[in-house]
């Protein structure tokens, strides 16, 4: 029996580490408990409270549509394999990117495919905060989704319409089974516009969503 091998070139991490944040959405506790008693040595416990929204986390269904799935449920292999970045990064803020401009952005990326992860980049982990990020249009989405992605990433908070609390955006992927990756970042740092993403949310039964740690591996060239 032979051990399959993975070879790359290079590693990028697009997970924004977990630290306590100040929204009350996304909050983000630890707390070592001391376990051991005098003269046993260290030896701890520790205890983690936190929002399924803090950091880079992953959106399941669930979390705009009442009967949609869970983590829990979600396939794990939506979560690695071929993704293609969509350089947005010269998006304005607040306004949203409209169908022609995102299918010349997927043309210069070389395509998207069927069965391909779609990481959009807004560089947003580095533009000015404080202001809504561009997002995309329900036509220009609608289009993606039916290119057949399996998996949507994101650099800024969130890819709704600015106002709309209906969540349009979030009610198209979702019902199609599509999980939302919020708050990826360092997309900046990839070298070609395709690379190889593995990610693995939590088994976390009966949440919306989870942090989770995501990795993109480029070729040599
Ligand atoms: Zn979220």
């Amino acid at each position: 029996m032979k051990v399959p091998v993975f070879r790359y070139g290079r590693m990028v991490d697009l997970s924004r580490p977990l630290a306590p944040a100040q929204h009350p959405w996304v909050r983000y506790e630890t707390k070592v408990e001391s376990i051991a008693k005098e003269g046993q040595g260290w030896y701890v416990v520790g205890q983690m409270q936190l929002s399924g929204h803090a950091g880079t986390h992953v959106e399941a269904p669930l979390h705009a549509l009442e009967d949609g799935a869970d983590v829990g449920a979600l396939s794990v292999e939506a979560f690695f394999g071929e993704a293609v970045i969509l350089d947005l990064s010269a998006a304005p803020g607040a306004t949203p990117v409209d169908l022609a401009c995102m299918q010349e952005t997927a043309r210069r990326a070389g395509g998207v495919r069927q069965g391909d992860i779609v990481f959009i980049r807004f560089d947003w982990d580095r533009r000015a905060a404080g202001q809504y990020p561009p997002y995309p249009a329900t036509e220009a989405l609608g289009w993606l989704v039916g290119q057949g992605i399996k998996l949507l990433g994101i650099d800024s908070p969130g890819l709704e319409i600015e106002g709309d609390r209906c969540l349009p955006n979030h009610r198209l992927l979702f019902g199609r089974g599509i999980p939302l990756i919020e708050s990826l970042v360092n997309l900046e740092q990839l070298r070609f516009s395709r690379c190889y993403v593995f990610a693995q949310p939590l088994p976390a039964q009966g949440t919306d969503a989870v942090p989770l740690r995501v990795l993109a591996f480029e070729g040599d060239e």
